[in-house]
């Protein structure tokens, strides 16, 4: 990333920090803007920030995030490190009265509407080689259907030039309940990650990305029913 381009990047993230376009400015501690290396090339887009990533402004951790961990580095042998991670809106969607799921609350389409100009920007900023859309709401905005993320999961497609590919969020795997349907969906996702090694190699990014050896072990599910 050029020098240009880097104060372009610091200026977005100000830009981001400042925000109050949406009420979730109101409850939130920390904007989430992402984390990882901003020359990436492969950069990870979930839904929003849970109630942890709040609190310490940093995406994708906790349960989930353990977990995301997992699929990527036992499941792909890809270093999370080298990955950049974020989210479609920035800011932790707090739970509603009604909300079953007391420690998050999901985005409405009128806060990501408002939202979505930052993660389009970095995207084009980044300009990286993939991005995985983790569950419906990022899959389904940037690809602006309202087909459901278990047809799109696994197929490769395209945002402004870009590989897109769609994979199950880790939180989805997390409250699955029943134990059949929750080892389907680790098997989907093992296969999934599989296929985004395939296309780290295919795009020569393997000695950046990859482990060397690779622990080729089914992703573990740590007993917790946490969303994010
Ligand atoms: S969620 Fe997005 S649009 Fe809403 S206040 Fe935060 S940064 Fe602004």
């Amino acid at each position: 990333m050029s020098i240009n381009i880097k104060s372009v990047w610091e200026e977005l993230k100000q830009r981001a920090e400042a925000c109050r376009e949406c009420e979730f400015c109101n409850t939130r501690a920390k904007v989430v803007f992402g984390e990882g290396p901003i020359d990436s090339k492969v950069v990870i887009v979930g839904e929003a920030p849970g109630k942890q990533e709040n609190l310490q402004g940093r995406p994708f951790i906790g349960p989930a995030g353990d977990l995301l961990t997992k699929i990527l580095q036992n499941g792909g042998g890809i270093k999370r490190d080298t990955v950049y991670i974020t989210n479609i809106v920035k800011c932790w969607p707090p739970p509603e009265e009604n909300e079953k799921d007391k420690s998050n609350g999901k985005p409405k389409p009128i806060n990501i509407s408002k939202c979505i100009k930052f993660l389009e920007a970095q995207l084009l900023l980044l300009r990286p080689k993939i991005i995985v859309t983790m569950g419906n709401i990022p899959t389904q905005n940037l690809l602006k259907t309202t087909v459901g993320i278990t047809q799109l999961r696994g197929n490769w497609r395209e945002w402004r030039g870009i590989k897109l590919f769609p994979m199950l969020h880790p939180s989805f795997l997390l409250r699955q309940l029943n134990e059949q349907k929750q080892n389907e969906l680790k098997r989907e996702t093992w296969q999934d990650v599989l296929s985004l090694r395939e296309q780290i190699i295919e795009l020569g990014l393997d000695k950046e990305m990859l482990f060397n050896d690779k622990q080729q072990k089914n992703p573990d599910t740590p007993g917790d029913n946490s969303r994010r």
